[in-house]
Formats: C-alpha cells, structure tokens, sequence
C-alpha cells in the first residue's frame, strides 16, 4: 500500500500539515506500506519555489523520512493534458468564460466550495481559446452509472460529483485544475490509500468521477480532522497560524512537535466536520 502527502507552495507548512504529514506517514508505515512526497506545484501564481526547500527541511525536522524522491506536479502537464484531450473527445468539457461574480449572481446553489456554477455556458457557442473547460457532470454520471467510493473512517459512500456543479477540469492557463492533477497523479504514483483532511471529503466525489471516466484504479480514501483555532476554524497561515519554519529557526525540538500531535495533544483542538472548508 502507499500514501502521499502533497503539499503546494504557495505558502510555509504549518502544524495543520504537519498533522497530515504524520497521517500519511505513520498509516503507511503500520501497514508496511510506502509513503511518498508530491510537491503540488502548478499554480504558476501562486506558487513560490523557495517554500520547496523548506519543506524538505519541515518534514526532516519533523522526523518523517518519504519513500524514493519527490516528485513534482509540474514536470507532468503533458499527461494532464492528455487525459483532458481524452474528456474532450468524448464530449464531456465544454468552454466557460463566466468570471467568478457572473457565477455568483447567477448562482442559485451553495455548494462546497461556494457557490454552484449555474451550467451558464453548457449550451453556449464559447471562444476555447480564452476559456476554462468544464465537465459536463450529469452528462458523465450518465455514462459511468451509480459509483461508490470508501472513507476508511466514514464508509461506503455514493459518490455525488454534482453537488459542485460542473467542475473546471483546465483551466484557462493551464491543462489542469487541481480535481483533474491530483487525481491523475495519484494513479501514476500508484497510492492506493489517498490521505487528506476532511475539508476534501467532498472533493473525492469529483475524483472518483474521473477515476470512472479515465479508467483508473480505485483507491480507498481517508480524511482526517482538521486541527483547529479556539475559534473553531481551521488552522490557517492567514490567520496567524505560525509556521513550522519559524518553529524550527525558533529551535523548538520537531520530533517533540511530531509526538505531540500523535499523542492527541492539540494546540486547540480538532473538527470532526466536514464543515469548516473554505474556498481558497
Ligand atoms: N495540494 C493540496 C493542498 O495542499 C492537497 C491535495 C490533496 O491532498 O488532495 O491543499
């Protein structure tokens, strides 16, 4: 068995990911499984270089070692791409140039990360070439029939990719979204026990969708609670949260950090929720 953890720089770790680190790593290792490091790396504006190395350096504090080297989201855009040509071709995207205002006037639904796009362009003649495409959920629901996928902790569960509406599977400056990377990567990493806090659970609706689509192998998933504030909401770097680099320069002991959180000994506590997701 193998897990991952993928982290993106565009910002420091903090004991949030730490937590999800040692999810990932420690589930691995009381299997005999591998765990593996994916540096999620392909938002071209968000994403800062700099932060890699720190990672590096995070995890080795931390005490976790990864199986093999890294690997980088970025060096596999030409198979991202190919799997959307792939999506293309079997008449499930279409171009979008609604902006992110145009969908929530229009909008009528909430769903997980906001509001639902309302299909606005599902039947509308689209320049491509400035647009992001979408998957036609309904349309690929149709073609796969009922799915189900399995949380360790939670269960069996019906995959429902439609309470997102129609996902951007590439976007406009690039051959992929985050749904669309994240689940091609994880079948050429091969992991098969995919590891990630609760805030995603209703991500792997989507994943299990594309899985379907494109043919790839089914891995079983586990979300994790969330470290959170006193306030109730997740940890975040916006909101003070310190980094584990700063915790590190600041010459507190990682391995210590690391136990702290096996041990259940939280900052302020955890959210069971699937809830407290916020758009990035
Ligand atoms: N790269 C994503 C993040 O840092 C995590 C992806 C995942 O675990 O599925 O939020």
């Amino acid at each position: 068995m193998r897990t991952r953890f993928a982290p993106s720089p565009n910002g420091p770790l903090h004991l949030g990911h730490a937590y999800a680190a040692i999810v990932a790593h420690d589930t691995a290792k009381a299997r005999d499984g591998e765990f593996i490091l994916r540096i999620e790396d392909i938002d071209g504006e968000r994403n800062r270089p700099e932060f890699v190395e720190e990672f590096f350096r995070d995890l080795a504090w931390l005490g976790l070692e990864w199986d093999g080297e890294a690997v980088f989201q970025s060096h596999r855009l030409a198979s991202h791409a190919s799997a959307g040509e792939q999506l293309k071709a079997m008449g499930l995207l279409y171009p979008c140039t609604c902006t992110r205002a145009e969908i929530a006037a229009a909008a009528t639904q909430v769903g997980p990360d906001g509001p639902v796009y309302p299909g606005t362009c599902r039947h509308r003649e689209v320049d491509p070439e400035n647009a992001a495409w979408r998957l036609d959920v309904t349309k690929a629901m149709t073609l796969t029939g009922p799915l189900e996928w399995r949380d360790e902790g939670a269960g069996s569960q019906a995959a429902t990719p439609q309470i997102f509406g129609d996902v951007v599977l590439l976007r406009k400056d690039l051959p992929a979204s985050y749904h669309l990377a994240v689940t091609l990567d994880d079948a050429t990493d091969g992991v098969t026990l995919v590891t990630r806090g609760m805030d995603l659970f209703p991500a792997s609706h989507v994943h299990r969708l594309l899985q379907a689509l494109l043919g790839l192998p089914v891995p079983t998933w586990l979300h994790h609670p969330l470290l959170i504030e006193k306030d109730g909401r997740k940890l975040a770097k916006r909101r003070g949260a310190p980094s584990l680099a700063d915790r590190r320069r600041a010459g507190e002991d990682g391995r210590a950090v690391a136990m702290a959180l096996r041990e259940g000994r939280f900052p302020a506590g955890l959210s069971l929720s699937q809830g407290v997701h916020q758009a990035p």
